[in-house]
């Protein structure tokens, strides 16, 4: 989430040193309480060293139940929400058939102890996302198996328990936060990009982080707009300076494959407007499996006033490049776009500024406005805008107060779960597919606002079918095999401690969900 206040309690605090987590484990295998001999099937082995791999420590609470702890933010322990591990090694359940009702003998309870916020959506339905090596598309697990809680035996701090079944012995098993985008993905899928030598798509490294990864830099325009002397309006897109926001990263990819497409729309706006996207502002943090903090422990999201060459080399290449932009009087910077994910409120909205210019202010809402209009996910009445001070060092507070009245500055936030459509109570979980269409909603909607439709006619040609669209009908197709899930009687009585709280009552439709 882009703009919580590091000052508000719920945005972390300081673990005891008896606490201190190093690093992540690695295949480490749970051995019960005295036992010496070779470990046996049902040992669990638990493993997060691998990219944007996170957990610290597993305690064992009993043979069925774990306490997992969340790694912190490197160089920041303030910071444990991002989760990502595998277990393996595990036992098949027993399955005894009982007057016509399956119940499943034995499950396994996790608890993830060291949450350093204390809203969430797993309050609302939010469950943990589970993958598998015979089942390797993500699913959610089932909420009803998930509950989230005050727990006094962990300093009352927050715990989110969830019961599963292993039900494949041989299978490796993946649980996360939520939909994982790696470096690597992102990557491969800029190289992929690249191989098709489109003449309006065009990559260049602006930088490279801390580590030496590569700050990648998109620009997707007519090559018209890019002659010599060129005058060109730029549509400037930003995305992952949270690492943990994995949301992020699709609607980004979203935005760009509805861009370099055949479609009519993509191919006006491609004629009208020059689109610069650094889709992945933190990759050190994304590699390293951090929740919101560079390497180094910085949140780049507060350092956009003086972000320094050598400790915040990705933002500050960035912040060079817009700056540059906007002193070249050929190039009229009309949108600044940093994309976030929340982690407690429900479907995609924005964040603007607040000006003593009351045109202009009005004038900053027809974006999130007809973005409304073209987005079922998309909620203009979550939609604010805000001068707090402690947002002062953002990209969107930054160059709001830099650049001149004709441009427009937002934080473009989509939930970690779900969205409600407009008129119904139905809380629909977000799937990777449903992030990238956002990201094609918002990449249509500056056709609205430039009123571009009439030039679209022009070049309709037979409509070929997106990409994205042909993969998800082709995925549907192919369902998986779903997992088994404990049968479970209700909070109260399933918690092993009995502490389960209330959450709210919410309608969970997802139609991809198998259960
Ligand atoms: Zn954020």
């Amino acid at each position: 989430m882009a703009e919580r206040s590091q000052t508000a309690p719920e945005a972390g605090n300081d673990m005891g040193n008896d606490d201190a987590i190093g690093g992540n484990v690695s295949k480490y295998i749970v051995l019960p309480t005295g036992y010496c001999g070779q470990p046996k099937k049902g040992h669990l082995i638990f493993d997060a060293c691998f990219e944007s791999g996170n957990l610290g420590r597993v305690d064992q609470v009993s043979e069925f139940e774990y306490d997992l702890f969340i790694r912190p933010d490197t160089c920041n322990p303030r910071f444990r929400v991002w989760f990502n591990f595998t277990v393996e090694n595990v036992k098949e359940l027993q399955v005894r058939e009982i007057v016509d009702v399956f119940i499943v003998g034995l499950r396994v309870i996790f608890n993830i102890v060291n949450f350093s916020k204390t809203k969430s959506l797993y309050r609302d339905g939010m469950a943990p996302m589970v993958k598998s090596t015979s089942r390797p598309k993500w699913q959610r697990l089932p909420p009803k198996n998930v509950y989230y809680y005050r727990c006094p035996d962990h300093r009352k701090n927050y715990v989110m328990s969830f019961a599963f079944c292993f039900d494949r012995e041989e299978d490796i098993y993946q649980f996360a936060y939520c939909y994982p985008y790696t470096y690597t993905r992102f990557q491969h899928y800029l190289d992929s990009l690249q191989k098709r030598n489109m003449d309006y798509f065009f990559r260049e490294q602006l930088g490279q982080s801390v580590q030496q990864r590569q700050l990648d830099l998109l620009t997707i325009t007519s090559p018209d707009n890019l002659r010599e002397g060129a005058e060109q309006k730029v549509v400037f897109i930003t995305g992952r300076v949270h690492p943990g926001e994995t949301p992020s990263s699709f609607v980004c990819q979203g935005i760009i494959d509805f861009l370099i497409s055949q479609h009519p729309i993509a191919r006006v706006l491609r004629e009208h407007l020059v689109f610069k996207i650094a889709p992945m502002l933190n990759p050190d943090g994304v590699y390293l499996g951090n929740y919101r903090c560079s390497l180094m422990g910085f949140d780049l999201n507060r350092h956009w006033l003086d972000p320094s060459p050598w400790a915040h080399p990705t933002l500050h290449g960035v912040k060079q490049l817009i700056v540059q932009m906007y002193n070249d009087p050929k190039t009229s910077l009309e949108f600044y776009i940093d994309i976030h994910a929340h982690s407690t409120m429900m479907n995609g909205f924005m964040y603007g500024n607040i000006f003593e210019d009351e045109e202009r202010f009005q004038r900053q809402a027809i974006f999130p406005k007809l973005l409304c209009q073209n987005a079922e996910d998309f909620s203009y009445s979550s939609t604010s805008f805000n001068r707090d001070a402690v947002k002062a060092g953002t990209g969107r507070r930054f160059l709001g107060g830099l650049l001149d009245h004709t441009s427009y500055c937002y934080t473009l936030e989509v939930s970690f779960y779900s969205y409600i459509i407009g008129g119904t109570t139905a809380a629909v979980p977000y799937t990777e597919e449903a992030y990238m269409k956002l990201g094609r909603n918002v990449a249509r909607t500056f056709l609205d606002y430039y009123r571009l439709n009439p030039l679209v006619e022009k070049v309709a040609i037979p409509m070929p079918r997106l990409r994205n669209e042909e993969m998800e009908a082709q995925r549907k197709k192919e369902k998986p095999p779903p997992y088994k899930h404990p049968l479970l009687r209700g909070p109260a009585s399933n918690h092993p401690n009995g502490k389960g709280d209330k959450r709210r009552s919410v309608n969970h439709k997802d139609p991809s969900n198998p259960f």
